[in-house]
């Protein structure tokens, strides 16, 4: 059974083509017009109900697991956007987790082994802030972060190879195995980055969210943006695809996750179970029982 490829990830202009063709140079980080933005609020929180109802059916019928990924440059709105989209959905089947700078013990393994503990059981959600492609982008980008995980055949020359191939293989695996895989890539522009980071500075609420190597990090825009590049055209696939979000304006850009989310877990077609006669008879036993009491 190839449960993963009969699902059939949304259409959208912003899903990344699953053959190679994605060119981050094109890729729009705003909208092509203005939108009101209270009209977007309003039809990003119809959604987000969409969302919780669907949830639910999602845990009664208890078959497929989904995992959100999301990645994006700094201040590319990755948390908001979680917050924003996911509101109200029941905490009991529903996960966010987060991936920062691996600890020793996650070093002491394979780059998949601490992704593989976080990922969500069936009839559940899991969202990945950041994630296994923090491997392909910024490690690509400092591969000085290599030699803490002391890969006994480093090859400079194939290792990014390699691990698009591993990614693949890994996601395929779940997809076959009834865990639906959506990737977002949150696309901020340099200028709207600058915004948001002097903003982290200017607002004392904000100010625990800026990392002073957040400045240093942007003067490398240009190489993050090739391994985005490289990343989403290697791994977006028909079991996985990704979609790349423009981000520069925060309620459009939470409207277009909303509604990818809603229409992934629509697509599932997921109900609440069915009864058969002989249980329906059972449970008219038991209303009878309960009233004699
Ligand atoms: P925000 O976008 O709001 O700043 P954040 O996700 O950046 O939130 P931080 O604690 O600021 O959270 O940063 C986490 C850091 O961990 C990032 O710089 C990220 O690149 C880094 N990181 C995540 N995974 C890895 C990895 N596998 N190897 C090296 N660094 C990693
Ligand atoms: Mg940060």
């Amino acid at each position: 059974m190839t449960v993963g490829r009969k699902w059939r990830a949304p259409q959208s202009d912003l899903r990344v083509a699953f053959d190679g063709s994605f060119r981050i140079d094109a890729a729009p980080t705003a909208p092509s017009s203005e939108a009101d933005k209270v009209a977007l609020e309003a039809a990003r929180k119809e959604r987000t109900q969409e969302i919780y109802e669907l949830q639910r059916k999602l845990y009664a019928d208890n078959r497929y697991a989904v995992l959100f990924v999301f990645q994006a440059m700094d201040a590319g709105g990755k948390d908001g956007t979680i917050r924003n989209v996911f509101t109200g959905v029941n905490p009991a089947g529903f996960q966010v987790s987060s991936f920062k700078a691996p600890s020793d013990e996650e070093l002491d393994h394979d780059f998949l082994w601490r992704v593989a503990q976080q990922l969500p059981e069936r009839g559940r959600i899991g969202v990945f802030n950041r994630s296994h492609y923090e491997e392909v982008l910024v490690v690509r980008v400092h591969p000085e972060f290599l030699e803490g995980q002391r890969l006994p055949n480093l090859d400079l020359e194939t290792i990014w190879s390699e691990r698009f191939e591993s990614i693949r293989n890994f996601e395929r695996h779940l997809a076959e195995n009834g865990t639906i895989i959506v990737k977002f890539f949150l696309n901020v522009s340099f200028q709207e980055q600058k915004k948001r980071l002097l903003r982290r500075i200017d607002k004392p609420s904000r100010n625990w969210k800026f990392n002073t190597d957040d400045v240093k990090e942007r003067e490398r825009w240009p190489d993050y943006m090739r391994a985005f590049e490289d990343a989403l055209n290697e791994t977006s696939r028909p079991w996985a695809p990704w979609y790349a979000i423009p981000a520069d304006d925060k309620p459009y850009m939470r409207l277009q996750v909303a509604r990818i989310v809603q229409e992934t877990l629509e697509g599932l077609g997921v109900g609440f179970p069915k009864i058969d006669d002989t249980a329906r008879r059972a449970l008219a036993k038991c209303r009878e029982a309960l009233e004699r009491q």
